[in-house]
């Protein structure tokens, strides 16, 4: 096991429980949503869940996956609910959001990867609020051909993909995955619907050199990805990885400015940044601009 190490100053979250947050929270146990901000943990859920953004991760509880840095339990999943595309887009209609981020654990058991799912919730969400935009972010569809395909018809407005850490580091914290297969589906949303904004981000302070990071900016640049998210990684638990070091709020607004000198349209990086930390106010001023 690798002990938790007390977190510096910067790092500081608000307790969850404002009057918002705990509506927030009915919400979803009423609509049996899971997610991702309680399964994985995450910091922001007090400041998040009192403004009703909540990112709801689809396709079940239990991931195919075994990534050394993530809180999500591995095994074999349950089937689809059939019903769960309803039940998302009832629960965006009643936040009442003007921006949506749906995520889900990978689905390697299954044909498509979740594809057709993440397109039926797509459209039951375009359906029932149709003027909220929606983020989705997706597994890697590794070995699922024609699963890209599906998920980028239903033409979400941002397609998030997260390449998590550098090279490098992917035989022990991202095993199951293949940096340039995630690289090269980036690009492909881009190739198939240049209308699609893409996203994607790392965690910082696992090990990563900062010319690595810079080389990954190149890669994304290369690839067309239009949004940066740079955050810490918080060790959920003494089985996940350690973490190597925390990265100083100074270190991350350097790396905002090498982004934003590649030309990267919007780039995030702060301590408790996170894929979905402040997603909706971010595109909201891209669309303004
Ligand atoms: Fe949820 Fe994302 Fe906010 Fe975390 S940052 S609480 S995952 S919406
Ligand atoms: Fe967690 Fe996603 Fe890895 Fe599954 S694929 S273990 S949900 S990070």
């Amino acid at each position: 096991d690798n002990p938790i190490q007390r977190k510096p100053d910067w790092i500081r979250v608000r307790a969850p429980n404002s009057p918002v947050y705990q509506e927030t929270r009915a919400l979803m146990r009423d609509h049996k949503l899971v997610t991702v901000c309680e399964e994985a943990a995450c910091p922001n859920i007090g400041e998040c869940w009192s403004q009703r953004h909540a990112t709801m991760m689809i396709m079940g509880e239990i991931c195919t996956r075994a990534c050394a840095f993530c809180n999500v339990t591995t095994g074999m999943p349950n089937a689809l609910d059939a019903d769960e595309p309803a039940r998302v887009a009832d629960a965006v209609a009643k936040l009442g959001l003007r921006h949506v981020v749906i995520t889900s654990v990978d689905r390697d058991d299954l044909a498509d990867g979740g594809a057709a799912h993440f397109a039926a919730t797509i459209a039951a969400v375009r359906v029932a609020s149709p003027a909220t935009t929606i983020e989705i972010l997706t597994p890697d569809f590794l070995r699922k051909p024609g699963a890209l395909e599906i998920v980028v018809a239903a033409r979400p407005d941002v397609f998030n993909h997260n390449i998590e850490t550098v090279p490098r580091l992917y035989p022990s914290i991202r095993p199951g995955a293949r940096y340039y297969q995630s690289v090269r589906l980036l690009d492909d949303v881009k190739r198939l619907d240049p209308a699609i904004f893409t996203k994607s981000g790392l965690m910082l302070g696992l090990g990563e050199e900062k010319m690595e990071v810079a080389q990954v900016m190149d890669d994304f640049r290369i690839a067309d990805v239009d949004f940066l998210t740079l955050g810490q990684y918080l060790q959920p638990t003494p089985k996940h990885a350690a973490i190597a070091r925390f990265v100083t709020p100074d270190e991350f607004a350097d790396y905002a400015a090498v982004a934003r000198a590649k030309g990267f349209l919007q780039v995030s990086a702060t301590p408790l940044t996170r894929s979905s930390y402040h997603a909706d106010s971010d595109f909201a001023a891209l669309r303004a601009a």
